[in-house]
C-alpha cells in the first residue's frame, strides 16, 4: 500500500467486546472502549469527545472523565464538533494531566501542530496522551445536514435514529424504523468548501485511527500508528476490550480505504491546483461577460 493510508505499525479489523458501548456505537465501538479502557487504565484522566448538543445531532465538545459522560457521547454526528478548542481548557479549567482527544484527521494535524509549535498553548501538548483519529471523506455544516435530514430526506431532526455515509450513499435512520438513502451527488454541494482542499482521509497524524470503512458491518477498521498508539492498544488487547480480525481475511478490506483515501486525494489535489491559480495568468475576469 502507498502513502495514501499515511505510517502504521499495525491494521486490523476489531470491535468492543463490551456490551453496553457496541449497544449505541456507530461501528466496532472502537473510540469508547479505547477511552474507557485509558480512563480506567489511568493512561488518560479525560479526554474531549464530541457530546450531545441543545440541538438534535448539532455535537458539542465535552470533556469526559468518567465512562458514563463517554457512554452518553456515543455515535458520529456528521457535522464538526470543534474538539480543539477545549485543548487549552481541559489542561486549565478541568486540570487534567493526561489528554484523550478524538477529532477528525484535520483536527490531529491541529493537536500536533499544537505539540510542536505551542503558541499560546504552553504546557498542553505535553499533556496530550492519546489522539484518537476517524476516517474522513468531507464534513458539513449543521444547517446543511438539517436541509439534508429534513428537506431531502423528509425526516425530523429529532426523530432521527442514526445517520451514516457508506456504499457510497447518506443514510437517515428513523427511530420508527424508516430508512432513507440520499446520493451522494445530492449532499455533495452541502459540504464545507475546506474540505475540498483535504488530503487527509485516515487521519495520519493520529496515534490510532479509525473508522468503518474496510471492514465488514458492525466493525471499524484500525490503524495503530504512534509507540503511544501501539502500547495503549497492545495493553487494550490484553485486557480483552477488543476482538479482531486479520484486516486480509475481510471484506471489503484494505483495497476499499486505499480506494477511497486515493480518490479524495487526487480530487482534493485538483481543487487545491485550480484555487491555487485563481486569480493568476490572465488575471481577475468576470466569467459571466
Ligand atoms: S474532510 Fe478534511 S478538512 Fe473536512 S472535516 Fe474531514 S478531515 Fe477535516
Amino acid at each position: 500500500m502507498g502513502a495514501e493510508l499515511g505510517k502504521y505499525k499495525s491494521c486490523v479489523s476489531a470491535r468492543s467486546t463490551d456490551k453496553e458501548i457496541l449497544k449505541g456505537a456507530q461501528d466496532g465501538g472502537i473510540v469508547t472502549s479505547l477511552f474507557a479502557y485509558a480512563l480506567e487504565a489511568g493512561i488518560i484522566d479525560g479526554a474531549i469527545v464530541a457530546g450531545k448538543g441543545d440541538l438534535p445531532w448539532k455535537p458539542e465538545p465535552v470533556v469526559a472523565t468518567t465512562r458514563a459522560e463517554l457512554l452518553a457521547a456515543r455515535g458520529t454526528r456528521y457535522n464538526i464538533s470543534p474538539n480543539m478548542s477545549l485543548i487549552k481548557e481541559v489542561t486549565r479549567s478541568y486540570g487534567l494531566d493526561k489528554v484523550g482527544i478524538v477529532g477528525t484527521p484535520c483536527q490531529m494535524q491541529a493537536v500536533r501542530k499544537a505539540q510542536l509549535y505551542p503558541f499560546g498553548l504552553r504546557e498542553v501538548g505535553d499533556k496530550i496522551a492519546l489522539a484518537v483519529g476517524i476516517f474522513c471523506m468531507e464534513n458539513f455544516p449543521y444547517q446543511s445536514v438539517l436541509q439534508l435530514v429534513e428537506d431531502h430526506a423528509a425526516m425530523k431532526m429529532e426523530s432521527v435514529k442514526k445517520m451514516e455515509i457508506g456504499k457510497g450513499k447518506f443514510w437517515v435512520f428513523g427511530e420508527r424504523g424508516q430508512v432513507v438513502q440520499l446520493p451522494l451527488k445530492v449532499t455533495h454541494k452541502y459540504e464545507q468548501p475546506g474540505c475540498h482542499v483535504c488530503l487527509d482521509y485516515v487521519a495520519n497524524m493520529a496515534d490510532i485511527s479509525t473508522g468503518s470503512v474496510g471492514s465488514p458491518d458492525g466493525w471499524s477498521t484500525i490503524f495503530v500508528r504512534s509507540k503511544i498508539g501501539d502500547s495503549v492498544w497492545a495493553k487494550a488487547m490484553a485486557a480483552g476490550c477488543f476482538e479482531t480480525k486479520p484486516m486480509e481475511t475481510v471484506k471489503p478490506g484494505l483495497e476499499l480505504v486505499t480506494k477511497l483515501a486515493n480518490e479524495k486525494i487526487s480530487k482534493n489535489r485538483k481543487t487545491l491546483e485550480e484555487r491555487a491559480s485563481f486569480g493568476t495568468g490572465k488575471g481577475l475576469r468576470n466569467p459571466y461577460l
